[in-house]
């Protein structure tokens, strides 16, 4: 241990005190010993540190920080370099701030397009998702300011998603939701992980000996400190028998007295707590310089063009008809749309920056030499029908050659704590586009969404940029990109697929009882697209540039894949090239293609430029569940070069030498799976792929269809609880969400669900620091239970113990 001298001179109290939040934010300290408190603060796209009201949902002010773009627009840039470049601004900033911990970045897979918390997480891909994150930890770290790697794992879905249990088969878990996190680890070396609130095959994340001990610790040599996602914790005892060290925020103090006699009845050994609290204190003690140069300024003009810089790498292009762009300048153009006066740069929840200053479309774009003839919003923002402003819009769309017209989904469709319900631009705004098209055949559209929208409408428009959330400088990086300052050069992370119902997902997602099966297993986003065949709209890995490039001279070798890039056009540019592996011949489930490495260059015109992309560790590995471990199969294997994941340029092969003949399964006795009909996968399929009973799903019991309310029910559940009191509860709660989005009040109904609906009753005492103490948590649940009487009575003599 680092810190032996210290640990001997604390007594058990304070070593179990000290692995828990002091407060909303904050460790405690040790002054005796200099053991300085942690301060940690959201979050992946700019730093959310809260000086007055603490909470975890994005809903009281933060100081004013850079808004980065989001992690879904970052990831569109796929350029390492400046996603490092940007994250080390960041931890500038939060050193000024006097952040030890930064919340992010945030890994996981984008799993379904309705994920709610999509425009947080990078990628519906493994490989690329690791390394983005990987990027952004070095260059946060680098300013001795710790990350946290979240959600440590299987976090998909925001419905019930502090008591979703995540169904999942090991190879799947392997590659496709672990790989991330084991990029990032290895490669990053993020400091501190976060544990996510959901379970994993059937226990808590937080609690997981597989996941946290024997994988993130044991394989991958993970030395930091695990942090349990705000009011995540579970059991305090199992949580650190599975080594997750830090309960964040402040409970109460039940936790530490919980640790205090686990000690001393022998479930927990004090060396393993002593081991919890020298990692705790090794990263209080690495990270404690950041805090003293905390005087809360910054170059706030040079940190904005810095997320300027990134913003405008990670615009795409999807749609350029008749090379409508760049405009040109003699066109007499008309601005429509809401989203160019007040921009749509980031998502709702715990995220949320509160910005340093905003641009706006229509501000950055007046000092462009352009003739505008005018400006109309065009729709109303937040759905409601306007036959008026269809028709203003189109009286201006009438009088100009080009049509800028900025469309996007709104700041409470994109929030944490709630999945999205369609991926369905509003119907006003398709409206709109159909009545614009009639009369104005030049119509740009630009696109603020965080995740996947139907992108059907584009048969209106000749010019279509997808924007993203590209954070509060988004709106001037998407003018330099419509004028041709900036040659567009990102590529979608994801897959927008023609129709929602295409997704391998769509019929399961999100999980609404105890589970969420991942029945698809390893195809997960263009692995099931491109393996079933099946057209999207656009693919993974696509975007266009206001130049061409063409491909030649692959040359595959051991060590990786050789080619030449040329810009044929008459523009400068950047072309992201990807690697992908299949393998057509392979005994076991394979998609035919997976990403394994990429490049971006830039490529002045007419220039060629070689590229080089290695192999690693991860280019052919499969996990096979059998062995127990990586393996790789011996085979020739398919290397292909891409411009996209449908836009194979080159192909070469190569044989690699296997590691074990051993195979996991028959892929015969899995047949929908070896068919790619995800959709004809019954129970039993998925129990072979699983090697296991599917676990029960159904919360109530099946007669009269009542629960038993305890620590972990949530407030959803309670609907069904034996009590006419916790039905009621439940009830109102139901109706007040109801009601409020009915008269329009959506920001406050989403925080009903994200704050209450889905919260296990746990945290009605945990989440307020204890407020609410255990004692009457427990006859609430007495009440709920069906014994009211006996239930308030409990609840009152506790109520009357903590006031006196
Ligand atoms: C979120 C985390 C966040 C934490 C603190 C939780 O609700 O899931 O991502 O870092 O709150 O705000």
């Amino acid at each position: 241990m680092k810190n032996n001298k210290i640990i001997n001179k604390l007594i058990l109290e304070e070593k179990a005190s000290l692995i828990s939040g002091k407060n909303f934010w904050e460790t405690k300290e040790i002054d005796r010993l200099d053991i300085p408190s942690l301060f940690l603060a959201d979050g992946p796209n700019g730093l959310r540190k809260q000086k007055k009201s603490a909470d975890h949902l994005g809903l009281n002010e933060s100081i004013k920080a850079t808004c980065f773009p989001t992690s879904a627009t970052q990831a569109n840039s796929w350029n390492l370099d400046l996603i490092y470049k940007a994250a080390d601004y960041l931890g500038k900033e939060a050193i000024t701030q006097g952040v030890n911990v930064v919340l992010g970045p945030g890994t996981n897979i984008k799993r379904n397009p309705l994920g709610g918390r999509n425009f947080e997480y990078y990628s519906e891909d493994p490989y690329l998702s690791g390394k983005l994150a990987a990027a952004f930890i070095k260059g946060v770290q680098k300013n001795n300011v710790a990350t946290s790697l979240k959600h440590f794992a299987a976090n998909n879905q925001e419905f019930r998603r502090m008591s979703i249990d995540s169904v999942v088969d090991e190879r799947a878990l392997r590659e496709i939701y672990l790989t991330p996190f084991e990029i990032a680890v290895k490669e990053g070396k993020t400091k501190t992980v976060m544990a996510a609130y959901n379970l994993v095959n059937g226990t808590y994340a937080n609690e997981n000996i597989h996941l946290i001990k024997d994988i993130l610790r044991e394989e991958w040599k993970f030395d930091g400190v695990i942090i349990s996602d705000w009011g995540g914790l579970n059991n305090r005892v199992d949580s650190l028998l599975a080594t997750a060290e830090l309960e964040m925020p402040y409970s109460g103090g039940k936790t530490d007295q919980e640790v205090v006699e686990a000690v001393k009845n022998g479930t927990l050994n004090e060396k393993e707590l002593d081991k919890a609290v020298d990692r705790l204190i090794t990263l209080a003690l690495d990270t404690k310089n950041t805090t003293k140069k905390a005087n809360g300024t910054f170059d706030i003009l040079k940190h904005h063009e810095i997320a300027k810089e990134l913003a405008e790498e990670s615009i795409v292009l999807l749609k350029n008809q008749d090379n409508i762009l760049p405009l040109n300048r003699n066109k007499k153009i008309a601005i429509i749309g809401d989203f160019a006066k007040t921009p749509r740069f980031q998502g709702a929840g715990s995220s949320g920056v509160n910005p340093t200053k905003i641009d706006s479309f229509l501000e950055s774009f007046k000092n462009e030499s352009f003739d505008i003839v005018g400006y109309n919003k065009g729709f109303h923002r937040y759905g409601k029908k306007s036959s008026r402003l269809i028709r203003k819009s189109k009286i201006l769309a009438k009088k100009s050659d080009i049509v800028l017209l900025f469309i996007g989904l709104d700041e409470y469709s994109e929030t944490e704590g709630l999945d999205r319900s369609t991926i369905m631009l509003p119907k006003n705004q398709i409206k709109l586009i159909e009545e614009l098209s009639k009369v104005n055949s030049n119509i740009v559209a630009v696109i603020s969404s965080g995740s996947v929208i139907d992108t059907n409408f584009d048969k209106y428009v000749k010019g279509l940029i997808h924007g993203y959330l590209p954070g509060q400088a988004g709106s001037i990086a998407i003018s330099n990109v419509l004028v041709g300052k900036v040659n567009p050069s990102g590529k979608l992370a994801e897959t927008y697929p023609y129709s929602y119902e295409d997704v391998p997902t769509a019929k399961f997602f999100p999980g609404l009882k105890n589970t969420a099966e991942y029945k698809e297993s390893i195809f997960v986003g263009y692995r099931y697209f491109n393996s079933k065949n099946h057209p999207v709209k656009y693919p993974f890995g696509y975007g266009l540039s206001y130049t061409d490039f063409i491909y030649s001279d692959i040359n595959v070798s051991k060590e990786g894949v050789g080619f030449k890039v040329k810009n044929i056009g008459k523009l400068d540019g950047k072309e992201i090239s990807q690697l992908y592996i299949g393998n057509i011949s392979s005994k076991i489930l394979r998609p035919s293609l997976e990403l394994k490495g990429f490049s971006k260059i830039f490529i002045k015109a007419q220039q060629t430029k070689n590229v080089f992309i290695p192999f690693d560790e991860y280019t052919f590995r499969y996990f096979n569940t059998k062995t127990n471990k990586y393996e790789i199969e011996e085979a020739d294997y398919q290397v292909y070069i891409g411009s996209s994941s449908d836009d194979i340029k080159l192909s070469g092969s190569i044989f690699i030498k296997g590691t074990t003949d051993v195979l996991p399964y028959n892929k015969f006795e899995l047949p929908n799976y070896n068919n790619i009909n995800i959709n004809g996968v019954d129970d039993l399929e998925f129990e072979k792929l699983l090697g296991r009973k599917l676990p029960n799903s159904d919360f109530t019991f099946i007669k009269k269809k009542r629960i038993l309310v305890d620590y972990n029910t949530t407030v959803q559940q309670l609907r069904f609880a034996k009590g006419w009191s916790g039905r009621l509860f439940s009830w109102s709660i139901r109706l007040s969400y109801r009601f409020l989005r009915i008269i329009g009040k959506r920001k406050t109904a989403n925080i009903i669900q994200m704050a209450l609906y889905h919260n296990p009753m746990r945290n009605i005492s945990r989440l307020t620091g204890g407020k609410i103490t255990w004692g009457q948590l427990d006859g609430l649940i007495l009440m709920f239970n069906g014994k009211f009487f006996k239930g308030l009575k409990v609840y009152m003599k506790n109520r009357k113990k903590k006031i006196k």
